[in-house]
């Protein structure tokens, strides 16, 4: 195939296991480094038996913090068939999972759609993105996808260039959480376990309180039923390390600024990550559990 299925329209050739100058890297067939229980997610996701993870290999966003940068840039990853992906959707649900958790999955996206056709799980089905997706990629999940678990990671145009060399990104990503939903607007819960619905995540960057405000205010204006999460896991990784001003954790007077903020607003619909997740041990193992 020759690919256009993220906002990047590298045109690049995906074969069955190889691709030829796509911003991705990926092969047309799904490749993974991670199919396994997890428990780190919003506790609406991961509940007490944990969130099925299928933790896909390559990114097309490439973020200079990537805290996953083994698979997502070095591309570490197992290429497997579409009948395996049905078989790692089975174990998981077996394993009592409370939903199967699709994490970067844009540049799969055809394989997913012909896994579930294949066996739709009697459990949601959970996308987990950057928020860095065409609308037309998107509308293709409609009918397969349960929950749109989206990041917005950057309103400022300047931030998104400089860390992920992707000037488009807020535009891109405010439309893609306008087709979300449009496809997922009724929120569903049973005993406390999202069953439909969208969750905006947004990760508070150093030296960025007032970007993660506006992002917290924008979806609240513009998608105001959806669920909020703002994330405060950022760590100085990669190529972060050797950057300035994102070279160091969040400080606790960040972390405050932007948390009493969403506090004193009002808005019930949030989750509030303890700053005590910045932490290397909450980094999971890409050694190819449960991949089949
Ligand atoms: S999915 Fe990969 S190859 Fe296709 S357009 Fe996006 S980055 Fe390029």
């Amino acid at each position: 195939m020759l690919c256009n299925q993220c906002p990047r329209q590298c045109n690049a050739l995906r074969t069955k296991s190889g691709n030829v100058g796509g911003v991705c890297g990926m092969p047309e067939l799904p490749t993974v480094a991670r199919a396994a229980l997890h428990f780190w997610e919003e506790p609406c996701i991961s509940g007490k038996n944990g969130s099925g993870t299928v933790f896909f290999s390559g990114c097309s966003l490439h973020c200079v913090f990537c805290q996953n940068d083994d698979i997502s840039a070095k591309n570490k990853g197992k290429t497997i068939s579409v009948n395996e992906l049905v078989d790692i959707f089975k174990s998981l649900e077996a394993q009592g999972a409370h939903n199967i958790n699709l994490v970067t999955p844009t540049h799969f996206v055809d394989s997913i759609i012909a896994a579930l056709d294949i066996y739709k799980p009697s459990i949601p089905i959970v996308y987990n993105s950057s928020g860095y997706e065409s609308v037309d990629t998107l509308k293709k999940l409609q009918g397969y996808v349960d929950i749109y678990l989206m990041d917005f990671k950057y309103i400022d145009d300047s931030k998104a260039r400089l860390y992920s060399n992707a000037t488009d990104y807020a535009n891109v990503c405010k439309n893609a959480l306008f087709e979300a939903y449009r496809q997922q607007n009724e929120f569903v819960f049973c005993d406390d376990i999202m069953q439909k619905g969208l969750i905006v995540r947004h990760l508070l960057l150093p030296a960025a309180t007032r970007d993660a405000i506006a992002v917290f205010d924008w979806v609240r204006e513009n998608i105001p039923n959806a669920y909020f999460s703002i994330m405060s896991q950022y760590l100085p990784l990669g190529k972060a390390a050797d950057m300035p001003v994102i070279n160091r954790r969040v400080t606790a007077r960040e972390y405050n600024k932007v948390t009493d903020y969403i506090l004193d607003s009002g808005f019930l619909n949030c989750y509030i990550q303890e700053r005590s997740s910045a932490d290397k041990n909450f980094i999971p193992n890409f050694d190819f559990t449960g991949i089949l």
